[in-house]
C-alpha cells in the first residue's frame, strides 16, 4: 500500500510483493533495541486479536526476528492457527501460570518458521480464571513466567500475547507481563464503544501493577475500501491515538480468514494475497519502531 507502488503495473506489483514473502531473507527486519513483549488486547470480541497476533508473529519470524506467542485464551485459536498442538493434557500455558512449567517446556516450535514459538492454550485454561483467584501473586504469574533469564535461554526478541475476549484475570495477568499493548480495532460500527473501558484498565494496571505499561500501538482490522463507514473508523480512530495508530491497515480479506483451517497464518497460505502483504507491512512499522526504542 506504501508509495513505492505508485510506478508499478499491477501484475509488477503483485510480483514483488510475492518475492518479498517468498525470499524474506532479500528483506530482514531490524532486531529491536531490546526484548519486546506485546500484549494484544480488547475485550471486545471477534476484532481481529488472534488474527493480527498469528500474522504479525509469523512476518517478524520469517524475517529473522525469533518470536514467542503465548496464547492466553482458552479458545486456543491461536494455536490452532499455528498449528500446535493443544489438546487437554499437553504442555501449555496452563501449567505455566500454575507454577508446575516453564516457559521452555512448554513452547513449541511452529511449522510456519524455526524462528516462531508458541506456547499454546488447552481447554484447561478455561478454569484458570477462577483457580488464580486465590493464588499468591495471582496477577503477576505470566510476568514471572515469562523471566528475562527465560526469554534469553530462547533467543526470543518479541513475545506477542493473545488476550481473550474479556478484562479477566488472563487479562491482568498479560498486561501486568507485558510492557506494551497492541490494541486491533476492527473497522466497524461500534469500533471505539467499550475502549473507553479497556484503555481505563490499562491505566489502573499502569497505576499498581506495571508502571511501564504503555500503548504503543493501535492496528485498524478488517477495512472493507467499498464501505464509507470504514474511512470514517479509520479517521476517527487516527484523530483519536495519532501516530500510536500504524499506517498499515489491515482489509478484509477471505484469504485471511480462511487460512487457520489450514493450519496456516495467511503468510503461508497465500504469501502474495493483499492480506499477507498488510501483515507484513504492519510487522515492518512495528519493527522499524522498536529500533527506537532505545530509552524505555
Ligand atoms: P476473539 O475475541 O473471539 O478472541 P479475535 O479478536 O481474536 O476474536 P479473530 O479470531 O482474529 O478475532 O477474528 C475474528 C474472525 O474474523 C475470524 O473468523 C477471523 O478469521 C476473521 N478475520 C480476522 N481478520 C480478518 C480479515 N482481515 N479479513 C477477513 N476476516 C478476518
Ligand atoms: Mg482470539
Amino acid at each position: 500500500m506504501a508509495g513505492e507502488g505508485a510506478t508499478w503495473t499491477p501484475i509488477e506489483a503483485e510480483a514483488q510483493r510475492a518475492a518479498k514473502v517468498l525470499h524474506p531473507d532479500s528483506l530482514k527486519l531490524p532486531r529491536p533495541a531490546q526484548r519486546r513483549i506485546l500484549t494484544v488486547a480488547n475485550q471486545k470480541g471477534g476484532v481481529g486479536k488472534t488474527t493480527s497476533t498469528v500474522n504479525l508473529a509469523a512476518a517478524l519470524a520469517l524475517h529473522g526476528l525469533k518470536t514467542l506467542v503465548i496464547d492466553l485464551d482458552p479458545q486456543g485459536n491461536a494455536s490452532t492457527a499455528l498449528a500446535i498442538e493443544h489438546r487437554s493434557g499437553t504442555p501449555s500455558v496452563y501449567e505455566v501460570l500454575i507454577g508446575e512449567i516453564s516457559i521452555a517446556d512448554a513452547a513449541a516450535v511452529s511449522e510456519q518458521s524455526e524462528n516462531l514459538y508458541c506456547v499454546p492454550a488447552t481447554i484447561d485454561l478455561a478454569g484458570a480464571e477462577i483457580e488464580l483467584v486465590s493464588m499468591v501473586a495471582r496477577e503477576s504469574r505470566l510476568k514471572e513466567a515469562l523471566s528475562s533469564e527465560a526469554l534469553d535461554a530462547l533467543g526470543i526478541d518479541y513475545v506477542f500475547i493473545d488476550c481473550p475476549p474479556s478484562l479477566g484475570l488472563l487479562t491482568v495477568n498479560a498486561l501486568v507481563a507485558a510492557k506494551e499493548v497492541l490494541i486491533p480495532i476492527q473497522c466497524e460500527y461500534y469500533a471505539l464503544e467499550g475502549l473507553g473501558q479497556l484503555l481505563r484498565n490499562i491505566d489502573l494496571v499502569k497505576a499498581h501493577l506495571n508502571p511501564a505499561l504503555d500503548v504503543s500501538t493501535i492496528l485498524l482490522t478488517m477495512y472493507d475500501g467499498r464501505t464509507k463507514l470504514a474511512d470514517q473508523v479509520t479517521s476517527e480512530v487516527r484523530g483519536h491515538f495519532g501516530d500510536t495508530c500504524l499506517q498499515t491497515v489491515i482489509p478484509r480479506s477471505v484469504k485471511v480468514s480462511e487460512a487457520p483451517g489450514y493450519g496456516q497464518t495467511v503468510l503461508a497460505y497465500d504469501p502474495g494475497s493483499r492480506g499477507a502483504m498488510s501483515y507484513l507491512d504492519a510487522a515492518r512499522e512495528i519493527a522499524d519502531r522498536g529500533t527506537e526504542m532505545e530509552h524505555a
